[in-house]
């Protein structure tokens, strides 16, 4: 195996919104390296359909303000409130930004950006949906990718295209713990490259695929996250995981909360209007966390559709079909080629799916990642997007907040990052620091033991599917961990069919799976510790929410011997009090 040694100010790992957002703040600036398992374009923010959110008040009546308290009452109260003030503060103009970088929104007649409502998005603090999300059809994320990528180009960003990042270093030598750079491996060629650099990003995205349900590419394995748990790194609220009431049934593909944003009604197996009875105001605009329990709710009352009545409809018929055609395209397409129906004249199967991690690697308003509960920053390290946590999501993430989320917060760790490295030595690495990660490989490779990383991980899939999904108990939680702990006993045992050095999937997945685990069991006992009901985690068993005991973030460490120990911080409060959750 061949290693090459590089030297750079700025690494970015992931080339996602977050990543090329957080590249075009450093480049020109310091030396920048941007590495990413994928080649850019093919990240997931490409696949991200509905909108982005700002309050441009660009067709109806809005203000910052009106979309802070939404985000905050939608995150049921566990969001930081400093984090989200400026989060939708920013929000005007990282779309403008976007806009002069050529992005190519949905227009009005007039020409200004157009504007559509979505779930939990309200005018006046909760009197009726209100149109904030910016879109480009339904294919928002894929023009946001694009134009960002254009941008990199533009500005000569260097790209490791279809590099995984396996570990991170860092330079003790003071005595204080830095950030170093980070070893990767080259997919085509199975080399490794040391990357010593001064400060190191992450955004690496999400980890839906520890569902068997789920929305998230095959490539959402929380490897950024993953691997710094294993640096004794604590992972915030990892127990608040986002389930999309619309996946399309027995798949779990997105078809975007845009589609009741343009009118799109839910129906249960007698075709009633569930939503009017839990959400009189906004209906079947609540926020993701109620619809999905909703929906949850009415097939486990005997009330779903089909053979098993275990899904509802989501209803387009009575749209216009010219409506269809130029504001929901990709997903009409999606129930035609999955399910064989035409949106246009009958109701779409779906059922909730596995969709977005609120938790994440936990970071300040600049990205800077924080290791403890007292908010200690570790130097040079940074994380933005859906790998991390600021929080601005709380329990519960409000729909068209993520890409908004990555573009706001991808800047601004960029920027911290571009100015830290801008006064700081060089990092001090020895030869030889990708000894751990070559052995591992090695070992990987030597392996001949029973298991196969392709059953182990339907295995998770499906114990977190069924126990630790939209609502849980202690017995399931306790069933899932008990899976979880079995499987990584299994993984210790795993061979791979490949050994060879060309695109060596066998491997990268392998070590893939070994991050999925360790944060699922993470998860797990944060769910089990948390006993109340907040946002996305509901607990049968603890049906309310404690304001009492549980205004907390959960961090979650790894410790020396394997096992997880787990802490807790304020939520930082702000103008809003918490109210009971009425939509
Ligand atoms: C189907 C779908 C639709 C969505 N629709 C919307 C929407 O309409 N509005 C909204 O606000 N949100 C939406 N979301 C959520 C939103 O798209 C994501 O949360 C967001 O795009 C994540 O961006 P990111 O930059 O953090 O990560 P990603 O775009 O997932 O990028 C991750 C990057 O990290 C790299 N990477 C990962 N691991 C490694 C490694 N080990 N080494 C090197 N590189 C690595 C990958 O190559 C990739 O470049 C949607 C999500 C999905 C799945």
């Amino acid at each position: 195996m061949k290693v090459h040694y590089h030297s750079y100010d700025a690494v970015i790992v992931g080339a996602g919104g977050a990543g090329l957002r957080a590249a075009i703040e450093v480049a020109g600036k310091v030396k920048t390296a941007v590495i990413t398992k994928l080649y850019p374009t093919r990240s997931h923010t490409g696949a991200a359909q509905g909108g982005m959110c700002a309050a441009l008040s660009n067709v109806e009546e809005d203000y910052w303000e009106w979309h802070a308290f939404d985000t905050v009452k939608g995150s049921d109260y566990l969001g930081d409130q400093p984090a989200i003030d400026i989060m939708c503060k920013e929000a005007i103009d990282a779309v403008i930004d976007l806009e002069h970088f050529g992005m190519a929104f949905s227009r009005t007649p007039e020409g200004r950006i157009d504007q559509r409502r979505f779930g939990g998005h309200t005018r006046n603090h909760g009197e009726a949906p209100v149109r904030r999300s910016c879109y480009a059809a339904d294919r928002t994320g894929h023009m946001i990718l694009q134009t960002l990528y254009q941008q990199c180009v533009a500005r000569d960003v260097t790209f490791f295209n279809e590099f995984q990042v396996f570990d991170i270093l860092f330079d003790e030598s003071t005595g204080e713990r830095k950030a170093a750079g980070i070893v990767a491996y080259e997919l085509s060629t199975g080399d490794l490259h040391v990357f010593v650099s001064k400060g190191v990003l992450f955004a690496t995205g999400g980890y839906g695929k520890m569902f068997r349900i789920s929305s998230n590419a095959h490539t959402l394995t929380g490897d950024g996250p993953g691997l710094l748990f294993r640096k004794q790194i604590p992972i915030q609220d990892l127990e608040f995981y986002q389930f999309h009431p619309t996946g399309i049934y027995g798949f779990g593909i997105l078809l975007s909360e845009a589609a009741r944003g343009e009118g799109g009604i839910l129906r249960n197996g007698s075709g009633e209007r569930f939503m009017e009875r839990v959400a009189p105001t906004v209906k079947d605009l609540a926020p993701r966390d109620m619809v999905s329990r909703a929906i949850h709710a009415e097939i486990r009352q005997g009330r779903g559709a089909g053979p098993d009545k275990d899904y509802v409809y989501l209803d387009l018929t009575h749209l216009p079909p010219e409506q269809i055609d130029a504001k929901l395209p990709d997903i009409s397409d999606f129930a035609r080629t999955y399910l064989g129906i035409e949106p246009k004249t009958q109701p779409i199967p779906i059922q909730p799916t596995a969709h977005y991690a609120m938790g994440g690697i936990p970071t300040n308003v600049d990205g800077e990642v924080l290791v403890d509960s007292n908010e200690t920053i570790l130097p040079g390290l940074y994380a933005a997007g859906e790998c991390a946590c600021v929080s601005v999501h709380g329990a519960n993430r409000l729909g068209t907040n993520s890409l908004l989320d990555i573009v706001v917060f991808g800047r601004r760790g960029g920027k911290a990052m571009a100015e830290y490295v801008a006064k700081v030595p060089h990092p001090e690495v020895a030869r030889g620091v990708e000894t751990p990660v070559r052995e591992r490989i090695q070992a990987l490779k030597d392996a001949n033991g029973t298991m196969k990383v392709g059953e182990l991980r339907t295995n998770l899939q499906q114990t977190m599917t069924l126990n630790a999904s939209v609502v849980r108990t202690q017995e399931s939680l306790e069933e899932a961990l008990t899976t979880i702990q079995t499987i990584k006993k299994q993984y210790n045992d795993i061979a791979i069919d490949d050994k060879g050095e060309v695109f060596n999937y066998d491997l990268v997945e392998a070590l893939e799976l070994g991050h999925l685990l360790d944060l699922a069991e993470a998860f797990v006992i944060g769910a089990l510790a948390r006993k109340e009901s907040r946002g996305a985690h509901w607990r049968d068993d603890f049906p309310t929410r404690d304001d009492q005991n549980w205004m907390t973030h959960t961090l979650a460490y790894r410790q020396e011997d394997g096992s997880v120990r787990l802490d807790y911080k304020p939520v930082k409060g702000g103008k809003y009090q918490p109210m009971e959750r009425k939509y």
